[in-house]
């Protein structure tokens, strides 16, 4: 978990790869071209942040 604005955003969605690692994918990329698939992390500015409804636990 960091403490990127992507935690807390309903667009994004967690990658967990076979290995392990994880990625924060922005699935606003697939219609806004302004947002990158997997934004460096971690991002503290967004214009397309919008707040989860809520929090899942960690799967
Ligand atoms: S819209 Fe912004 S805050 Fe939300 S997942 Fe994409 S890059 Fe992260």
């Amino acid at each position: 978990m960091t403490n990127s604005l992507c935690e807390f955003c309903c667009h994004m969605k967690e990658i967990v790869s076979g290995k392990g690692s994880r990625f924060l994918m922005c699935q606003k990329s697939a219609v806004d071209h302004r947002f990158q698939k997997y934004a460096p992390q971690p991002v503290v500015q967004c214009g397309g942040f919008e707040q989860k409804e809520k929090e899942k636990s960690s799967e």
